[in-house]
Formats: structure tokens, C-alpha cells, sequence
């Protein structure tokens, strides 16, 4: 999974004040549209202390504090100021005549007295109002967010991400850039820092945990969020029903597996043992959650699930040896524990795939046809239960069995999606180039023929 990276860039935008008696004054030119890329525009200091009147107060008063002071030195014009002696000075060829010095807030004239220049045109102080809040804007520096000017706090609290894992503003880098990390799928945005801090991330569905969602520890260390421990299927006898869904929906596209095949639920440990013992086969990295044996071993099965005990740790399951006897070309097929339905039953519809084609005599595929066709019956099977759990055509699909927990909720439709998304935005050359190239030759063509094709030429057609 790709999470992105992402940089709002900040914009640094700055009141130019002036006195006006007569003469002109200037902003330093950089104001307001410079910034045309930028998602929005977030000032650069987020100084929270009050700043009120600065932006019009004296050099004496700018003295005090040297950061102030470098903020403002390009935008800060005052009258006559001392070191000039009097002089006109004349920067650039900007002028306000006085005809049309009226106030771009309220129309009138601007007269004498104070005024700030900003967004091209110049204000009364008390004309230059926030989008948000309508109140004057006297701080020296303030946000713009398409054309509109804010105050830097109004601003933070409309547009600055918040990081769904700690809840607070997510941290500013510099130059008012913010970066954080955001989900693909579930569009979860979080501070970089938690990658590093040991915030746990679901085993199933990859949100993070957030400062108000406990998770709960499976036994080997694994993280699953409330939601997926929700639909989680925990034990052998729990999985039988889906074994039964999974076999119907083979039936259906009659490509029904005459053989009974055991189906087992384990740990992550037995899991990875059973790979081991197995002379052939290629592995779904980071993690392997199910596979489709061969040989015989003896596995430890998961007997009894687990309840949820102190600390939000899953106790007291009760496991126990199964011995595989070889009868046919296929063993057992084992998956891993505490995982969605929807989420099981993809895996097991992905090893049915491989079961049935060992039983039917594929022999030596290469690695992107093999998992690339069992990805495609992994995705068709999500597909198939996320429109039949839809609720409108649930009954008069009289194939199907309902689902033992009725109707898809909302949500469960939801993780079925991301399953979905998980599969086909997969990177790796066998699952994910391998399911793309897959699912396309079955749509062009469709399932039965790809098949012929695959066992004809060991190619997709
Ligand atoms: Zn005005
Ligand atoms: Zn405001
Ligand atoms: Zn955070
Ligand atoms: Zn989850
Ligand atoms: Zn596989």
C-alpha cells in the first residue's frame, strides 16, 4: 500500500501600513496572488501572541522584537520616516492620487490618518475585515483562501489539517509547509511522527489508531481495529459457513471442487510454519494470510476463539493438532485468524483458486499468471458480496445463501470496497501486475476462456 505524502505549502502574506498625508505608499509587491499552486494559503508565523496595532506602531516600537521587526521590514511603510529626512522617497512608481484614495471596504475616502495597502487597494484599518469572523484584521500578517483575506487563527481553524490520529493541528515544518501522511482509500490523515512513535496501524483495514479508538492485540501481536474486530471471524468452526459461501460461488461458475478440502483457521506462528513445510508456492509479502498446502503436516488449528480480556488482549483461544492426510493434490488450506469476513473470505476464494488449479492439472504457471488469476476470483467474490449485500437484489438471487449476519451494514461494505482497492492498487509484479493483467484478459474474453488460454499456453490470452 502507497500511503501519500502530502505539502500544503503556506503562503507568507503581509499588510503594508501606511500614514497618509499626501504622499504614497507601497506594498512590497508579493501580496496576494502569488501562490496560484498552493491548496491554501497558511501564513508563516503562527505566532499566537496578539499583535493588534503592530503593523501601524513606530520603528521604536519594532526594535523591541527583532523577529517582528524582519517579518515587517518589507511591508512597514511609514511617512517621512526619520532616517530619510524628509525626503521623497520613491521606491517604485506607485501612486495614490488622491481622487482615488477611497477605501476598498467601505467606498470612502480614506482622508488622513492611517490606512493599510493590501490586496492592491487601500483600507481603512477597521475596513479590512476577516472572511470568517468580520472583524477588523489589524495583525501584521493574515492567511487569503481564494481571494478572501482571514485572520491566521480563523484561518487555522477553517482549513489546517488536523491529524485524525492525535487530534491537534498537524506541525508546520517551515515556511509554513505542513506535511502529513494521508490513506489512499480511507483519506486518514495523520502526522509523519506517528510512523516512528508506535502508533499501531489495523492488520486489516490499515487505519492508525486514533487517541479515541482502542484497539484491540490478537495473541501474535497484531493489531485489529473495533470496526474489524466487529466482522472478524475468530475460529475453524466460525470459518465453515463462509467455506460454504466461498463453494457456492465456485458452483456458480461451475467450477465447483469435487474434493473436500480441509479449511483451517490458525495463528500467525502455525501459519508461517506450514509455509515452510511447503515444497512450493509463492508468498503474499509483508504478510501471508492464507495458504494452499500440498503436503502432509500436522497444523495447530484454532479450536475456540478468543475472548477479549485485561488490556484489550484476545485470551484464553484454545488451539489443537490437525493432522493433513494426502488424498488428493491439495491438503488443507489454511487462514489467518481474526480477520473480516468479507477479508477471510477473499483469501479463501483466492486459495480455492489455487486448489482448483492444482486439482485440474495447471502445473508450473509462473508467478503473475497464477496469483494474478487467484487475485481475479478474490476480487470477483468481494464484488459478488458487496452488490448481493446490498439489499436490493439479496432475494432474488436464489444461488446465493443469504449471509449468516443478514444484509451488508454500511460499513462492512465500506472495508469490502477497500478490500477491493487493497487488491487492485497492490504493487508487487505477481499480485498486483499479475491481477491487472488477469482482470483484464477476463474481461475481455471472460473466466472460461482465460482458463483455457492460461492451460493452453501457461499465458494470459
Ligand atoms: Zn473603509
Ligand atoms: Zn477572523
Ligand atoms: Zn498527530
Ligand atoms: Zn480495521
Ligand atoms: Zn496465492
Amino acid at each position: 500500500m502507497v500511503w501519500l505524502n502530502k505539502i500544503f505549502k503556506g503562503s507568507n502574506l503581509k499588510i503594508s501600513a501606511g500614514q497618509s498625508h499626501g504622499s504614497h505608499a507601497d506594498d512590497d509587491g508579493r501580496q496576494g496572488y502569488e501562490d496560484e499552486d498552493v491548496d491554501h494559503a497558511i501564513a508563516v508565523s503562527l505566532s499566537e501572541e496578539d499583535q493588534r496595532g503592530k503593523a501601524v506602531d513606530n520603528k521604536s516600537h519594532l526594535e523591541e522584537d527583532e523577529q517582528l521587526a524582519r517579518a515587517m521590514q518589507e511591508s512597514l511603510f511609514t511617512e517621512s520616516p526619520p532616517h530619510r529626512n524628509g525626503q521623497v522617497y520613491q521606491p517604485y512608481p506607485f501612486f495614490f492620487p488622491s481622487f482615488s484614495r477611497r477605501c476598498a471596504g467601505c467606498n470612502k475616502e480614506v482622508g488622513h490618518g492611517r490606512y493599510l495597502s493590501v490586496m492592491g487597494a487601500v483600507w481603512h484599518p477597521e475596513c479590512f475585515r476577516c472572511h470568517e469572523c468580520n472583524k477588523p484584521i489589524y495583525d501584521h500578517e493574515f492567511s487569503m483562501y481564494e481571494n478572501h483575506p482571514y485572520h491566521k487563527s480563523c484561518y487555522r481553524k477553517l482549513f489546517h489539517p488536523k491529524c485524525d490520529v492525535c487530534k491537534q493541528f498537524i506541525p508546520e515544518i517551515r515556511d509554513g509547509r505542513i506535511e502529513y501522511r494521508a490513506h489512499p482509500f480511507w483519506g486518514q490523515k495523520y502526522c509523519p511522527l506517528h510512523e516512528r512513535d508506535g502508533t499501531p496501524r489495523c492488520c486489516s483495514c490499515e487505519r492508525m489508531e486514533s487517541m479515541d479508538a482502542k484497539y484491540v492485540t490478537l495473541d501474535d501481536g497484531r493489531k485489529l481495529c473495533l470496526e474489524c474486530l466487529n466482522f472478524s471471524i475468530m475460529d475453524t468452526s466460525e470459518c465453515q459457513p463462509l467455506y460454504l459461501d466461498i463453494q457456492e460461488f465456485y458452483e456458480g461458475l461451475n467450477m465447483k471442487v469435487e474434493q473436500q478440502i480441509p479449511l483451517l483457521l490458525v495463528e500467525r506462528l502455525a501459519l508461517n510454519e506450514a509455509m515452510e513445510g511447503e515444497k512450493n508456492g509463492h508468498h503474499h509479502l509483508p504478510e501471508t494470510r492464507g495458504l494452499c498446502l500440498s503436503e502432509e503436516q500436522i497444523v495447530r488449528t484454532i479450536l475456540r476463539r478468543p475472548i477479549i480480556g485485561p488490556g484489550n488482549r484476545l485470551i484464553d483461544m484454545i488451539t489443537g493438532p490437525y493432522r493433513l492426510v494426502r488424498r488428493c493434490e491439495v491438503t488443507a488450506i489454511l487462514i489467518l485468524y481474526g480477520l473480516p469476513r468479507l477479508l477471510t473470505g477473499s483469501i479463501l476464494a483466492h486459495e480455492m483458486m489455487h486448489a482448483w488449479l492444482r486439482l485440474k492439472g495447471y502445473r508450473n504457471l509462473d508467478p503473475d499468471v497464477e496469483e494474478g488469476i487467484c487475485q481475479v476470483l478474490a476480487h470477483m467474490w468481494l464484488d459478488s458480496e458487496i452488490i448481493s449485500g446490498s439489499g436490493s437484489n439479496a432475494a432474488s438471487t436464489s444461488s446465493t445463501r443469504p449471509s449468516k449476519k443478514g444484509a451488508r451494514t454500511q460499513s462492512e461494505r465500506k472495508l469490502g470496497e477497500f478490500f477491493k482497492h487493497q487488491i487492485e492498487s497492490d504493487v508487487s509484479p505477481e499480485y498486483g501486475d499479475g491481477f491487472r493483467a488477469a482482470n483484464r484478459a477476463v474481461d475481455q474474453y471472460g473466466l472460461r476462456r482465460t482458463l483455457d488460454h492460461i492451460s493452453l499456453t501457461g499465458r494470459f490470452p
